[in-house]
C-alpha cells in the first residue's frame, strides 16, 4: 500500500503497513525522497548518514487515534563552510522539526483551543480521538504566530508570573478589535516588562483619549520603578 485516500501523505512518503493496538492505529510510513535540504546552509544533500524513526500523532481516523511510525533519514551536509555536518530529513508539508504532532493535527488542536478558550478542549479532544495533554493543547496555542498589527487605539495589558522569581509574561491586547497583539516573556520581572511595554506603546498606540491616559500612567509607573 503506497497511499490511501483515508490518510493522504505528501509525495515521496509511502504507507508500508497498518496495525492496531488498544490505544491507536499504528501507520508505518517510509520516506523515499533521495535528498533533503540542510536547514542551515540550504544546500541539498544526497549523502545518507543513517535512518531514524519518529512517532508523531496524526489526525484521528473515524474516531481512532493515529500514530505514525515514520522512518526518515539523516544526511551529511557536504558544504564545507556549513557548521552543520549531519542533519535530519525535513518534511515541511507533514511535520515540523522535533514536533510530536503532524501539522494538520497541530492546526486542528489550535482551532479547538481557540473555539473552546483552551479549557474546554481538554474534554473535547479525547472524544474526537485526539489524545494530547492539557500542556500540549496550551503549547499549541502558544505556537500560533503573532498576527501583523498597526496602530492600536485602546490597549489592554496583563502581567503574570509563570514561575515566581524566574519567568514572567506580558500580553498586549487590542481592546478595540478584541484581538491579541503581542506577547513577551522575561526572566527579569516587572522592570524589564515595563521597558518592553513602553516600546510597544511608543510604536503602536495612537496617543489620544483613553490610550493616552493609560500610556502616561504606565510611563509614570516605569519611571518610579526605575527610581
Ligand atoms: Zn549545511
Amino acid at each position: 500500500m503506497s497511499t490511501t485516500p483515508l490518510l493522504p501523505l505528501p509525495d515521496g512518503l509511502d504507507i508500508t503497513s497498518i496495525s492496531e493496538t488498544p490505544d491507536a492505529l499504528l501507520v508505518r510510513v517510509t520516506s523515499h525522497r533521495p535528498s533533503s535540504v540542510c536547514p542551515l546552509c540550504r544546500e541539498s544533500s544526497h549523502a545518507i548518514h543513517s535512518y531514524y524513526r519518529r512517532k508523531p500523532m496524526d489526525l484521528p481516523c473515524a474516531g481512532r487515534p493515529i500514530r505514525l511510525l515514520l522512518t526518515v533519514k539523516k544526511f551529511f551536509c557536504r558544504e564545507t563552510t556549513c557548521p552543520r555536518k549531519i542533519f535530519t530529513e525535513r518534511l515541511p508539508e507533514l511535520i515540523e522539526a522535533s514536533s510530536r504532532l503532524t501539522i494538520r493535527l497541530r492546526q486542528a488542536v489550535q482551532e479547538i483551543g481557540f473555539a473552546t478558550s483552551g479549557k474546554g478542549g481538554e474534554d473535547l479532544c479525547p472524544k474526537l480521538g485526539i489524545r494530547i495533554s492539557d500542556v500540549t493543547l496550551l503549547w499549541s496555542l502558544h505556537l500560533v504566530p503573532t498576527p501583523a498589527f498597526g496602530k492600536v487605539r485602546v490597549v489592554g495589558l496583563d502581567d503574570w508570573s509563570w514561575k515566581r522569581g524566574q519567568r514572567y509574561g506580558t500580553i498586549v491586547v487590542n481592546l478595540f478589535l478584541r484581538v491579541f497583539v503581542k506577547r513577551q516573556f522575561s526572566l527579569f520581572g516587572l522592570a524589564s516588562e515595563g521597558c518592553w511595554c513602553l516600546s510597544v506603546l511608543n510604536s503602536h498606540v495612537i496617543r489620544c483619549g483613553q490610550a493616552l491616559c493609560f500610556w502616561l500612567t504606565l510611563r509614570s509607573m516605569f519611571l518610579f520603578l526605575q527610581g
